[in-house]
């Protein structure tokens, strides 16, 4: 561990007094009101997604906002998305990219991702997004075997939790120093912090923020927005 670097492990009493507010309704609204810009095609986006089976998976628009800001603070060129569903935030992520940019995303189900194609085709960038229909540690392998370590900007995980560990893994991989990958439900609606909740896909996000939270390669963040979403940079 670096001389620097002192991991708080919370005993005790936690001091709350400046702990993130809880968001009522009518503060949630006032943010939203106060801060949302979303595009009409992403806004369209949302409420076909709100029509369909699922579609509490969809990001909330703050967050595709912040994933959008944070792409251009990057100066993100290259990304990656594991777990596209509708496309929501694949497309706030395409938005955000120079007109060069390019976001390889994975995904098993077509059914979804046909809704995705047609919106990032609505949306002009559909050049600028690749989609890969297959499990995504084999698409993510493919691109650590044909030389692409080391080679991307940005990544987003979003897809099934138990394979969060992997993905975590070789999303590191494929990132330059610098880099950045986003996790999203690191919080699990509270579940993590349910010692009573043995759930697979509990136990798997736990896993992986007690793995993280020692990991020495990245410096991190885990932030409360949506259901949690921890941020990782590569060193
Ligand atoms: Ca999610």
């Amino acid at each position: 561990m670096s001389a620097s670097c002192v991991f708080i492990l919370p005993t005790g009493s936690i001091d709350m007094s400046n702990k993130t507010l809880n968001l009522d309704a009518d503060l949630y609204r006032y943010l939203q009101l106060a801060s949302l810009r979303e595009p009409e095609v992403l806004q369209a986006l949302r409420e076909k997604t709100a029509e369909l089976p699922l579609a509490v998976m969809q990001v909330s628009p703050e967050q595709g906002q912040f994933m959008a800001l944070l792409v251009r603070l990057l100066g993100a060129r290259r990304c990656l998305e594991v777990g596209v569903f509708t496309g929501y935030s694949a497309l706030a992520v395409a938005l955000a990219l120079p007109k060069d940019g390019r976001l390889v995303g994975c995904d098993i189900e077509a059914g979804y991702t046909d809704v995705a194609q047609r919106y990032w085709r609505k949306a002009g960038v559909e050049d600028k997004i690749t989609l890969h229909l297959a499990p995504a540690v084999d698409t993510l392998q493919a691109l650590i075997d044909a030389g692409e370590s080391d080679s991307y900007d940005f990544a987003f995980i979003d897809a099934d939790k138990t394979s969060y560990r992997r993905y975590y893994e070789q999303c590191l991989t494929l990132l330059r120093p610098g880099g950045l990958v986003a996790i999203d439900n690191v919080l699990w609606g509270g579940a993590v912090a349910d010692a009573s909740n043995n759930e697979a896909d509990t136990v798997a996000i736990r896993e992986l923020n007690d793995f993280i939270a020692t990991d020495e390669r990245v410096d991190i963040s885990m932030v409360p927005i949506g259901d949690g979403l921890t941020l990782a940079r590569k060193r």
